[in-house]
């Protein structure tokens, strides 16, 4: 079936004039139609434009134009600005708002012939890690709808593990493209710093946040990473680094390369079915050449509390502009002030009405030092472990999460639980780094995907995707479908 292809596979085809842009484009839907009201991966999609996309695209592969992603349809979290769409961010505050410009990244994958479709639910504003923090509905984790699919990017992971597209995009501030894909069983990618631009993005930490593909395999994260890379002046934090050519660095040869294996990571609540999952990927890498090192990651223990205050404090100020007057929904009041105060009242769910509170509680007069100049120290402490372990090792391997997808409703009343499902991914954007969720397991019953998350030098991609890749063509987990 057409929708099941990797991006690779499907171009290939598309080249060779086999199947048309169309085609696979009414194979995404059809598998949407079919599958969606099970598991509620999209917020919103539009047939109409997506097939008038594959028109175009077959037109331009009829002329014989040849571009990476021509006729390839992608899927897109709720967060990025795509011009004429909806733009909600899973939340009520912004109504009917419909995006007036492309983001940087949706200018690039349409310059790169994609086909862009379809609004993927998300948490709210990208605050929450299993997508129940939606105001549109709860997404259901494709191999056990009774499940979450992780979060805040549950559609992009949903999607893609449902084959609804052929790869999407998420965000990830502290691990929201990675723990889905971990939990869904496909590919997440989450850049260096500054990698991408994030123009376009809707802020949540800016500082940490990063736009990432979901994929079916590595190849298809490496060519659109190489799509979605570049320096933009329109993101003065994005970086003049050249962008190499992420495929041709998949040579499957990893022998001599150095794996860090941290010793904080095997912590007590890490599932025995997880670690089991890990352990067996580290020897899979020692079998396939690679040198396995143990290494100290000292300040981990930090680093959920010190996401907590600079992710919340940067929220606070970054949804401060949901006011009722500039976007979207609006609660009138009797002046100014009321109608503030309605309009966020009502637009804004629990979740992030929490950590507005505690962002700006954290920068207020008297606490600011105490704790956001605090938590900034420590962010540099967790940046100083991650450099200088990668004085020693290539990239290093952990768990993606300490388990597998949990039941709907299991952590949502104790926000604590919740964030620590988080604390394998988080010091990877504390430190600004690169870091990979791809397929190493499942656990027996029932049988849900188990991640490994492999974390990279600042702009060392290339070398992430490379010794990801190895490991995934050594191993059978990637071709393991959901049965829907
Ligand atoms: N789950 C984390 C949070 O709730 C990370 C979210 C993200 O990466 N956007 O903040």
């Amino acid at each position: 079936m057409l929708n099941q292809l990797t991006i690779s596979e499907l171009t290939a085809k598309l080249a060779r004039r086999e199947v048309s842009a169309r085609e696979a484009t009414q194979a995404c839907l059809d598998q949407i139609a079919r599958v969606d009201g099970k598991i509620h991966a999209f917020i919103s999609h539009n047939a109409v434009d997506a097939l008038a996309q594959a028109d175009a695209a077959d037109k331009a592969i009829a002329a014989g134009e040849k571009k990476p992603l021509l006729g390839v349809p992608i899927a897109v979290k709720d967060v990025l600005c795509v011009k004429n769409q909806p733009l909600n961010c899973a939340s009520k505050i912004l109504g009917n708002f419909i995006s007036t410009y492309d983001a940087t990244v949706i200018e690039k994958l349409k310059a790169a012939g994609a086909i862009v479709f379809g609004r993927l639910n998300m948490d709210e504003f990208a605050m929450g890690s299993s997508t129940e923090n939606s105001a549109f509905g709860t997404t259901k984790n494709p191999w056990d709808t009774t499940r979450i699919p992780g979060g805040s990017s549950g559609g992009s992971a949903a999607a893609v593990a449902a084959d609804e597209c052929i790869a999407s995009l998420g965000s990830d501030t502290g691990g929201s493209i990675r723990q889905p894909a971990a939990l869904c069983g496909c590919v997440g990618l989450k850049p260096t710093y500054g990698r991408i631009s994030r123009y376009g993005l809707v802020a949540f930490a800016s500082s940490l946040d990063q736009i990432g593909p979901f994929t079916k395999d590595v190849r298809d994260a490496a060519i659109l990473l190489g799509a979605m890379s570049g320096v933009d002046s329109r993101d003065s934090t994005s970086v003049p680094e050249p962008v190499p050519d992420y495929a041709a660095a998949l040579t499957g040869d990893i022998r001599g390369l150095k794996i860090g294996l941290p010793k904080e990571y095997m912590i007590g609540g890490l599932d025995p079915e997880v670690k089991a999952a890990v352990d067996a990927a580290v020897k899979k890498y020692s079998e396939l050449g690679a040198e396995i090192v143990e290494i100290s990651l000292p300040h981990t223990d930090y680093a959920v509390a010190t996401y907590y205050i600079i992710a919340t404090a940067e929220a606070s100020a970054n949804l401060a502009r949901f006011d009722g007057i500039r976007y979207g929904a609006r609660v009138d009041g009797a002046d100014p002030i009321e109608l503030y105060a309605k309009t966020r009242g009502a637009g804004f769910g629990p979740e992030v009405k929490r950590r507005i509170i505690l962002g700006t509680y954290v920068l207020s007069s008297g606490y600011h030092d105490a704790y956001y100049l605090h938590a900034q120290k420590v962010r540099t402490l967790i940046r100083n472990d991650f450099l200088k372990a990668f004085e020693k090792v290539d990239v290093i391997v952990t768990p993606t999460t300490p388990t597998a997808a949990f039941k709907i409703g299991e952590k949502s009343d104790d926000p604590l639980q919740m964030y620590l499902s988080d604390i394998f991914t988080i010091s990877c954007n504390l430190a600004g780094i690169c870091g990979i969720s791809v397929p190493c397991g499942f656990t027996k019953n029932p049988k849900l995907p188990i991640g490994l998350q492999l974390l990279g030098k600042p702009f060392g991609e290339a070398s992430l995707l490379k010794i990801a890749h190895a490991y995934e063509q050594a191993t059978p987990w990637h071709k393991e479908k959901a049965a829907l």
